[in-house]
């Protein structure tokens, strides 16, 4: 049992606290303190998905409660990681994390063959380096800085720099404590870095994917997921009601969203998987292509809608009115109106009858009003 531990800083990454650990006790064997942390010289030092968590936790100082679902939860890449998983591999990955070897664990996850390019680097905002100095003396690793895809601090918006701190290359069995000398040196701002639209897209991105490792209840069903997002392209139009999907148009869209960020981010240029997670999910995909997805489809604008439905009773806005009389007007059938604006002929129908001053079919002369409809 140790009898000191390091006091965490806000997000971060437990490889960081074990660095700090052996450089707070001057430790000078990295094995001594792997010895010391988990009571075996042979753990690996590993950034995103630790294992050995529970004899770690039985090692910390009691007053200290860190537990080895804390120290997965809080200081982990562990929630960012399952957040789109079904429960079952949320509950196999967990138990690999805290009871044993974490060795496979992407495959587990079912994205270890995945497109997505995880940072070999550690890398740090200077902005939030220079908070760390003021407040506490010491620079730290945060854990939204390692996340793949990010390329801006999600709190100041900055470029992230690459330290000199490769843990694959020669570093396995020792946590490297950022300081002066691995986070010091002046580097070149990206071509990216004043082009305000790559940026706006590029801190979308780091903010939605550190808000991740913030979420308390993890994993999703399924089946769940497949229907959120079906119901979502059917309101973006990138469906048919029925739930077919117009690949060409979402991949436009697509194109069109991300095209200030692809020369910052080479995950945006492949797009097999876009035409994938469309379907019925039968693979795990990786967290950056649920997070694409997600602001794919708030950048979007929603078809316009029934304002407010009851069993009894419909509310039109002024811009659906405007919409039907259009479709109306352009000689659109009732089941074409009915698909376009996303109701069924029933709505359609009634909504255009009772619209005032209007023959029942024909809207030509209709105000750009609100109106009301009983249904049933
Ligand atoms: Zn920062």
């Amino acid at each position: 049992m140790l009898s000191y531990f390091p006091a965490p800083y806000p997000d971060e990454l437990l490889y960081s606290l074990l660095a700090r650990y052996h450089r707070h006790t001057c430790s000078v064997s990295s094995k001594g303190t792997l010895e010391d942390l988990f009571g075996s010289r042979n753990v690996r030092a590993t950034v995103d998905l630790p294992g050995h968590l529970g004899a770690l936790s039985r090692h910390l100082p009691p007053d200290k409660d860190l537990t080895a679902e804390r120290l997965a939860s809080e200081f982990t890449l562990f929630p960012y990681y399952v957040a789109f998983q079904p429960p079952m591999v949320v509950a196999d990955v967990l138990a690999a994390l805290t009871h044993g070897r974490a060795d496979g664990i992407h495959l587990r996850l079912g994205i270890a063959t995945t497109t997505v390019s995880a940072a070999t680097a550690l890398r740090y905002c200077p902005a939030c380096h220079a908070d760390a100095l003021t407040r506490w003396g010491e620079r730290y690793w945060r854990r939204a800085h390692q996340l793949p895809g990010v390329l801006v601090c999600p709190d100041h918006g900055v470029p992230l720099t690459d330290s000199s701190v490769v843990p694959s290359l020669g570093h396995q069995h020792e946590f490297v404590a950022a300081d002066h000398r691995n986070c010091g040196s002046e580097s070149v701002p990206p071509v990216w870095a004043n082009d305000h639209k790559s940026r706006a897209i590029l801190l979308d991105i780091a903010q939605r994917s550190a808000a991740l490792l913030n979420g308390r209840r993890w994993g999703m069903n399924p089946v769940d997921l497949t229907a959120r997002y079906r119901h979502a392209l059917i309101d973006r139009r990138f469906a048919s009601a029925s739930g077919r999907v117009d690949q060409r148009h979402l991949h436009d869209a697509f194109a069109a969203v991300f095209a200030p960020a692809c020369s910052a981010l080479p995950e945006l240029e492949g797009t097999t998987w876009l035409t994938s997670i469309v379907r019925k999910h039968r693979h795990a995909f990786h967290p950056l292509h649920h997070i694409l997805f997600g602001l794919l489809l708030d950048r979007s604008d929603p078809a316009p809608k029934v304002a407010h439905l009851t069993p009894r009773r419909v509310v039109a806005t002024t811009e659906f009115t405007n919409r039907l009389r259009d479709l109306v007007r352009q000689g659109e059938g009732l089941r074409a109106t009915a698909r376009a604006l996303n109701v069924d002929p029933n709505t359609v129908r009634l909504l255009s009858n009772d619209i005032p001053n209007c023959p029942p079919g024909d809207t030509r002369n209709c105000p750009p009003v609100a109106v009301q409809a009983v249904v049933g």
